[in-house]
């Protein structure tokens, strides 16, 4: 199939990012998206402005396209199963992405196909509730969570069933809280023809679940690179993906593995390949959807390290000076998604560090660095 132009069921920053990389392969992108001031507007050919799940709007962008990828996974799946049965072509399938969509149906099929996960349960029924006899447990939406909206760690029943009852007790899932060392992820891309790449394995920390940075390589030892690499592995063959996934991983302190969450398109954890790797996680998908032969990713210097510019105030006063401090640091590469509202906790920018190897050990420091920058009054 020759693929000229790639439609985005999205057009956030992921999708903004993807749209660089269309340039750069002569690709065009048409994207599905609410706003007309959503990031990736400016870099699209053409524009769908309807909401993400709108089906009847993915069948226009259809007719715009030689084939629909992702950006945002908050589908409705069961609409666009009657495109695909028309003929369009998603990339990943519906059919690889239909057990990843809710988080506990995630969970199970993670754990049938071999891989570790907390142990977990679905909590539909107050019985369920006061069944639970541990705490901490952490309580989810099985849908339409991101950057920590939709997940609570929770520390007694009294806490459990207020925090249930104040979404009126949907199903959700329930899981152990696990004591990890370090939270991990990696990105990884198959295509059509079944050529599987994984990107470095990255430390990544979250606050208040969310991210803030990324350390590429994580410091971890050679026996868990192998064991993320080999999840990653497992996870796309099973699903015979064509695109680039990112798995979310915690680390435990004798050394398991536990996968948290799969985000079936680029991620946050991967946007150090923009500057830092020889080919960036958007062209990556790009590159897999559109049947393009993959390149094998690896790091241009010796580390990299990612920070996210999360919103602290509401208008935007503050920032364009911070942005210039922070963009005259040595190495420093910032990306400004052009958001045109900011809130607090919003991610408006990152910024990508390079490492040389002797600074491989101060990854860290320099995250610290630069969100004391970021975040001085
Ligand atoms: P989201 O889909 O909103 O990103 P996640 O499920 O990835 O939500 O959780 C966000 C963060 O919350 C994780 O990165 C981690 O820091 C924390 N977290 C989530 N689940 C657990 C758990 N079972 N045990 C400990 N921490 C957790």
């Amino acid at each position: 199939m020759n693929i000229k132009r790639v439609g985005v069921i999205g057009g956030g920053q992921l999708a903004w990012m993807m749209g660089e990389a269309a340039k750069d392969l002569d690709l065009e992108l048409v994207i599905q998206t609410p706003y007309q001031r959503d990031p990736a507007v400016s870099r699209a050919t053409d524009v769908i402005l309807a909401p993400i799940d709108n089906s009847s709007a993915t069948a226009k962008l259809a007719t715009l396209c030689d084939v629909i990828t992702f950006e945002n996974e908050f589908i409705n799946l069961q609409e666009l199963q009657f495109l695909a049965a028309k003929g369009v072509c998603f990339r990943p399938s519906l059919d690889s992405l239909a057990p990843l969509l809710d988080k506990y149906d995630q969970r199970s099929y993670l754990q049938s196909i071999g891989l570790s996960v907390p142990q977990f349960t679905a909590l539909s029924s107050k019985a369920d509730l006061e069944g639970v006899s541990q705490f901490p447990v952490v309580l989810k939406a099985r849908r339409h969570g991101y950057d920590g909206q939709g997940t609570f760690i929770i520390q007694n029943h009294q806490e459990l069933s207020a925090t249930w009852n104040k979404f009126n007790c949907p199903p959700m899932l329930l899981e152990e809280f696990v004591p990890f060392t370090k939270e991990l992820a990696v990105m990884v891309a198959r295509n059509v023809s079944g050529e599987i790449v994984v990107y470095p394995v990255v430390e990544t920390y979250q606050k208040n679940q969310v991210c803030h940075w990324a350390i590429a390589p994580g410091a971890v030892a050679s026996e868990v690179t192998e064991k993320v690499k080999a999840i990653a592995h497992t996870l796309v063959a099973k699903l015979q993906v064509v695109g680039i996934f990112g798995i979310e991983l915690f680390l435990t302190k004798n050394n398991q593995v536990l996968v948290n969450e799969i985000a079936p398109r680029t991620h946050n954890s991967g946007h150090y390949t923009l500057n830092g790797c020889n080919i960036s996680q958007f062209e990556m998908q790009l590159r897999a959807v559109a049947d393009l032969p993959l390149i094998s990713p690896s790091l241009k210097s010796a580390g990299a390290v990612m920070v996210n510019l999360l919103g602290y105030e509401n208008s935007q006063q503050d920032y364009p000076a911070k942005l210039h401090t922070i963009s005259s640091l040595p190495n420093t590469y910032v990306h400004w998604y052009g958001k045109t509202e900011s809130r607090p906790g919003r991610k408006l920018g990152h910024v990508t560090r390079l490492l040389n190897e002797t600074e491989l050990s101060q990854g860290k420091a320099i995250a610290d660095k630069i969100e004391a920058i970021w975040y001085s009054e």
